[in-house]
């Protein structure tokens, strides 16, 4: 299957100069090939046809590669530590949207991992149905969060390996009342993490 051709005949027919016209900056960006190639050569728990779409939605958004800060609104950022909480013994997990790099919206999923205590894994039908809804309010997917039921919310091993999306940021929870930074951001890419500046906004 060649990914080019499954992206452009994904995009709709209605666009096809300005199409045409991303697709070369998109394959002249060096940053996104290898996005590309990342998205195509990783066997995944998350579906190929999943990737696919994300990255159809990168194409016409043009999420912007450079990130060392995320904004938060701290409703969100209340339930996404309530969501931890709610099953402190689970990594709960879900996907964040918004627009700009402000988060506006928490999109929960179900954690369907093998062994949900020390891992997360979303089902592909449910990522799709999420990913469907974060179109329709016209938002961006900007994060993916999980949470760390023993309480250090630095990236695991697994997390940096299995960090498919370079350009979100990863968020991960600390469910323990005595943790001081209980939300924590990050981006993971190339099998390193930095954390990110992030600002919950009241
Ligand atoms: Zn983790």
């Amino acid at each position: 299957m060649h990914l080019h051709s499954l992206v452009t005949s994904s995009i709709g027919s209605t666009r096809q100069e300005q199409r045409a016209k991303e697709d070369k900056n998109w394959e002249e960006s060096a940053i996104r090939v290898r996005h590309y190639e990342v998205t195509i050569t990783n066997p995944i728990s998350i579906a190929p046809e999943m990737q696919v779409a994300s990255l159809v939605e990168k194409v016409i958004q043009g999420n912007s590669y450079t990130m060392d800060e995320i904004r938060l609104a701290g409703d969100v950022a209340a339930e996404i530590l309530n969501h931890a909480r709610s099953n402190p013994d689970e990594e709960c997990c879900g996907l964040l949207a918004g627009r700009h790099r402000a988060i506006r919206r928490a999109l929960s999923a179900r954690n369907v991992a093998d062994r949900p205590a020390a891992a997360y894994e979303i089902a592909p039908r449910e990522l799709f149905r999420i990913m469907r809804e974060i179109r329709a309010a016209d938002l961006e997917l900007l994060g993916i969060y999980h949470s760390h039921p023993n309480g250090d919310n630095r990236p695991s091993p697994r997390d940096v390996e299995r960090a498919y999306y370079p350009d979100v940021a990863y968020f991960i929870i600390s469910p323990d009342p005595d943790e001081p930074q209980p939300v924590r951001a990050y981006s993971i890419r190339e099998g390193r993490w930095a954390e990110l500046e992030t600002e919950i906004q009241v």
